[in-house]
């Protein structure tokens, strides 16, 4: 009996789902009781990347930690709407875009395209929408309209700004007030506005950089401004929960909630959850493109398994800051390796050991619900994977228990602990399909046959072709580990 999926008709009922989750907030800096605007549903936006290069490990932490938030919520019983944006115009894309010789345009296909590699080799599930700032500028127009209309933006020589001494609220989200943050403001060369802290929704043209029509004249978006027209776009006005990088929360993140509530001007909250990941350092630094400090997403799969880089990650709050270290990361493959372990030894024992038993299926049936219990408290406190990932391994050893002290198990045990792993790998991620799963069946027949001359040939005493059977496999990264009920084999991660 699939254990996990019979406790979800009770764990995800309806008041039971409003009331466990908590996130904390940082527009209050608390821990709140999450509570979406509508029932049942979640708007959720995610600032993506500026897709002038490949995003590195850095990058990655957000568009992890945030896909797995999604998937909790997602499996809680939410029907989530995901927003993640391309940023495909701003001064480093038109940058790079003049260094490799190619328009900003060709720039942006091939990055977007390289961001979707990298993020589908880590198990990132694409979001529902996956926004373009080039192909929004006339709803970006319209929120600057909207803005200005409202009295709290101005323009300056073709240039939009906004009004920061038009807006009493500017700061709430940093916690910083108007002097402090004055103080830190500066005014490049070319800008014309009233104060220094005031910042672009629309730049008017220069020469040689890709420009669109507006009232204003020619021009492009500025960053912030994207957001806030595609957000709304996609979501609506009011959201629930908007996340990124800790560096996004100022000025993106305050410039953003100042663009868009002076656009309604209705006093409603542009979003009610602000969640920000913490940085993942490397030599004690923030890992950065302008510290040159930063190895690739693709390099690091190059390195390591896709795998053991979502293990690292989710091993940590999202909060906390995390470094990021070669052992570190071999750590975590190593506990990558202990779960799939776990499953492939559960596979093959499903084939061998099935049977008549004393186990105490009902004891297990107990265990598996308390640690689940343990693992949904994990989650719904301030979406904590670093415990959650905790829990996983105490079921890993229970299974493992199990399966060492007992010759023969019933059925039941079987499918219980593989519904328990496969859910908590819908969520987490991080043990990845069986080979079976993963290979063709005609490729899980070839080697099942080569297994079975193998072991003829090694009665046959022809070590000889017993071993070279062993090489060729092994050359094709599939492991063969002979155990007193036969042989197994998994693939090398
Ligand atoms: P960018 O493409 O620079 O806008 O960054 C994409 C996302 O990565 C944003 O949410 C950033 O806040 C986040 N980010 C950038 N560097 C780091 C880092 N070292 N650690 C964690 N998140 C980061
Ligand atoms: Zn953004």
């Amino acid at each position: 009996m699939p254990v996990l999926v019979q406790y979800s008709a009770t764990r995800f009922g309806k008041d039971m789902k409003i009331l466990t989750l908590a996130l904390y907030n940082d527009l209050t800096r608390k821990k709140e009781k999450f509570i979406p605007i509508e029932e049942g549903k979640v708007r959720f936006y995610s600032c993506g990347p500026t897709v002038y290069d490949y995003f590195h490990v850095g990058n990655a932490r957000p568009f992890i930690v945030f896909d797995v938030l999604r998937r909790w919520l997602e499996h809680e019983g939410y029907k989530v709407t995901f927003v993640q944006n391309f940023t495909d115009i701003d001064d480093k894309m038109i940058h790079r875009a003049h260094q490799e010789h190619i328009t900003v345009a060709e720039l942006a296909e091939k990055f977007i395209a390289e961001y979707n590699k990298d993020a589908d080799a880590l198990g990132i599930r694409r979001p529902d929408v996956s926004p373009r700032a080039t192909e929004h500028i006339p709803e970006i127009i319209n929120t600057i309209e909207r803005i200005i209309a409202n009295g709290h933006a101005y323009v300056s020589e073709g240039d939009v700004y906004f009004d920061i001494q038009s807006w009493p609220k500017y700061g709430s989200l940093c916690k910083q007030n108007l002097e402090d943050l004055e103080a830190g403001a500066r005014v490049e060369p070319g800008e014309k506005k009233k104060d220094p802290l005031d910042f672009a929704l629309w730049k008017a043209e220069k020469p040689g950089e890709p420009s669109w029509e507006s009232p204003w004249g020619k021009g492009r978006p500025g960053w912030h401004i994207e957001c806030s027209a595609m957000s709304s776009k996609y979501l609506g006005d009011n959201i629930d929960i908007h996340s990124g990088g800790v560096d996004l929360m100022f000025p993106h993140h305050e410039n953003e909630a100042a663009q868009s509530e002076a656009a309604t001007n209705n006093g409603k909250p542009f979003v009610n959850y602000w969640l920000h990941n913490g940085f993942l350092l490397i030599d004690s630094e923030k890992m950065s493109k302008s510290l040159g400090n930063f190895l690739t997403a693709r390099a690091a799969i190059e390195k390591y398994p896709p795998l053991a880089l979502r293990f690292f990650m989710l091993s940590a709050h999202y909060r906390s800051p995390i470094n990021f270290t070669p052992e570190g990361l071999e750590q975590a493959a190593a506990g990558v390796s202990r779960l799939r372990n776990c499953k492939s030894d559960l596979d093959f024992a499903a084939k061998t050991r099935t049977g008549d038993s004393d186990f105490d299926i009902n004891k297990f049936h107990d265990e598996l619900k308390e640690l689940d219990k343990k693992f949904s408290d994990a989650m719904n406190d301030d979406f904590n994977t670093a415990a959650a990932m905790g829990i996983l391994f105490d079921v890993v050893s229970l299974i493992n228990t199990s399966l060492k002290n007992h010759d023969k198990l019933p059925e039941e045990f079987f499918t219980a602990s593989k519904n328990a792993l496969n859910t908590y790998d819908e969520i987490l991620g991080v043990i990845g399909p069986d080979e079976a799963e993963c290979e063709n069946d005609n490729e899980s027949a070839e080697i099942e046959a080569l297994i079975q001359e193998r072991t003829q040939a090694r009665k046959a005493k022809n070590f000889a072709r017993s071993d070279e059977i062993r090489d060729t496999l092994k050359a094709r990264g599939i492991i063969l580990e002979d155990t007193p009920q036969g042989t197994k084999w998994k693939k090398e991660l």
